[in-house]
């Protein structure tokens, strides 16, 4: 996979890619993944990237020409046959795990970092197949939730995690939450690891553990338990829990 991020702060993502399994992943070329600067695109003497907003208002916008000519740069560079360009925006669609799932097996990835008021909507409307959003709010450039769209890609791609990792158990991966996890010592301040755990019977741990991610989803996020990956009987022990853990009248599901 191709990773491209066009932004005016490269320092800021180059000096984030280097590191952790993202770097690793970049140089074992699992991914090829850069930063791009836009501002030596501008055609004007001064490289000024921003201007004010036609009709009023605070601030300033990217210009599109710089953002234009530096996508036509990345674009003719590329060998790829299909490429997403995704818009870094508050106004996008949500991001969540699904979305990495899918955004993983593209060939080729362009994410366009806004700044300062954001972006001419001429040149979204012209280059962008998709505006994506890290949450409701809004920060003051597009850097940061490249990167963790980024991150969450990157760590999807098949041999990137490597053995001793794995993302196929982690929270999501199944619409669930994550169970629980322990390591050394057996007994922390007098609390104990599960019995189970230390059984070495792998049949009755994976049947604990699904279990209590079930019940982790539960209390954490149970609006997440309507869609997720959970059989029959899976569902039975949801009710029974319901049943045995949540006062009459409460609102549960
Ligand atoms: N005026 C814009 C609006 O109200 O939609 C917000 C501009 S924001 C200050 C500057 C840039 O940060 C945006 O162009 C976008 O690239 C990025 N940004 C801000 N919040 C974001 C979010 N929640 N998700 C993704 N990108 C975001």
């Amino acid at each position: 996979m191709k990773l491209t991020i066009m932004t005016l702060f490269k320092e800021t993502i180059d000096a984030m890619l280097a590191y952790s399994i993202v770097g690793r992943a970049k140089k074992n070329n699992y991914i090829a993944i850069e930063a791009v600067d836009i501002r030596p695109f501008a055609n004007n003497k001064h490289l000024q990237v921003d201007d004010y907003p036609y009709g009023g208002g605070a601030g300033m916008l990217m210009m599109a020409q710089p953002i234009y000519d530096c996508y036509q740069f990345i674009k003719e560079k590329s060998t790829a046959s299909s490429r997403r360009v995704i818009y870094v925006t508050p106004q996008g669609k949500v991001w969540n795990q699904k979305m990495a799932e899918e955004f993983s097996k593209e060939e080729e990835i362009v994410v366009l970092c806004g700044h300062y008021e954001g972006v001419d909507q001429r040149v979204i409307d012209e280059i962008v197949t998709d505006e994506i959003s890290i949450g409701d709010y809004v920060l003051t450039g597009g850097e940061l939730a490249a990167l963790v769209i980024t991150d969450s890609i990157i760590r999807l791609i098949p041999g990137v995690l490597g053995k001793e990792q794995s993302f196929e158990e982690e929270s999501f991966s199944d619409g669930l939450l994550e169970y629980p996890q322990y390591t050394r010592p057996a007994v922390f301040r007098d609390r104990k690891v599960p019995d189970i755990l230390l059984s070495g019977n792998h049949q009755k741990i994976a049947a604990y553990r699904k279990e209590q991610a079930i019940i982790n989803t539960f209390h954490k996020r149970p609006d997440l338990l309507e869609l997720a990956d959970i059989n029959k009987s899976e569902r039975h022990f949801i009710d029974d829990y319901i049943k045995k853990h949540c006062k009459k009248g409460q609102d549960v599901l």
